[in-house]
């Protein structure tokens, strides 16, 4: 019993102290339109994008929980059964928790992140992700949605299949690749990346290709937006 007392009240203070780490770390965009036909919807602690093209909508993750991603695009006057097509930049549940919301969508994903997506990999210790939906899978050739053009843009570390979403050259979604400080691009979390080093060296890698520079928006999970003319939008209060 005393053990089974140890273990409940450890989880519980293990919980807590993830959510404070997280409440003191990640500032992720509110709810909002954010440019032209381009909108964030937050959940809790995270945020994913859907972006209105001339097919249907076109989402960046699917936040954490259906209801919670549904509720929020409802607000902005976004119909969730329009989403057509999702773009996992990889597979951990608060990125992919939400799919279900999206029962019209196609599910795309770098090829590199499947074993992790599919549980044949652990995320950590017993930690397992699951993607259940049909997916498509990509190597990192450009997509073409009408007249969008998504590129896939390597960018592993987080997971062993992160990547970003470069869509139609301005706008970058960049998942957990990294953080904001200042509209300036900062590591992630050591804590939560697979591999710490390696998701710093494919962060420098963008830098210094210059994608982040040309993009007039650059779109984070956890750490809001910078856009090119402004250092940062203002994160939720
Ligand atoms: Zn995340």
């Amino acid at each position: 019993m005393d053990l089974f007392k140890g273990l409940v009240s450890g989880a519980f203070l293990g919980m807590a102290t993830f959510l404070a780490f997280t409440a003191v770390l990640f500032r992720p965009a509110a709810t909002s339109k954010i440019a032209d036909r381009l909108y964030a919807i937050r959940t809790l602690m995270v945020s994913f994008y859907v972006y209105e093209s001339g097919y249907g909508l076109i989402a960046f993750d699917s936040g954490m929980n259906p209801a919670a991603a549904a509720r929020g695009m409802k607000s902005l006057g976004l119909d969730p059964q329009q989403v057509l097509h999702v773009f996992l930049t990889h597979s951990d549940y608060d990125h992919a928790g939400g799919l279900a919301a999206f029962p019209n969508a196609e599910v795309h994903m770098y090829e590199k992140e499947v074993a992790l997506a599919t549980g044949k990999v652990a995320r950590r210790l017993f930690m397992k992700n699951s993607v259940k939906k049909y997916f498509q899978i990509h190597n990192s050739k450009p997509v073409t949605v009408g007249n969008d053009t998504i590129e896939i843009v390597p960018a592993v570390g987080h997971t062993p299949g992160s990547c970003c979403y470069l869509l139609n050259k301005k706008w970058i979604f960049v998942g957990d690749l990294m953080l904001l400080k200042d509209g300036k691009p900062r590591p992630f979390a050591r804590l939560m990346d697979m591999s710490h080093s390696q998701s710093v060296e494919s962060l420098n890698g963008i830098v210094e290709s210059g994608i982040l520079s040309s993009c007039d928006i650059i779109a984070t999970a956890h750490g809001g937006i910078a856009t090119k003319n402004e250092e940062s939008k203002a994160p939720a209060a």
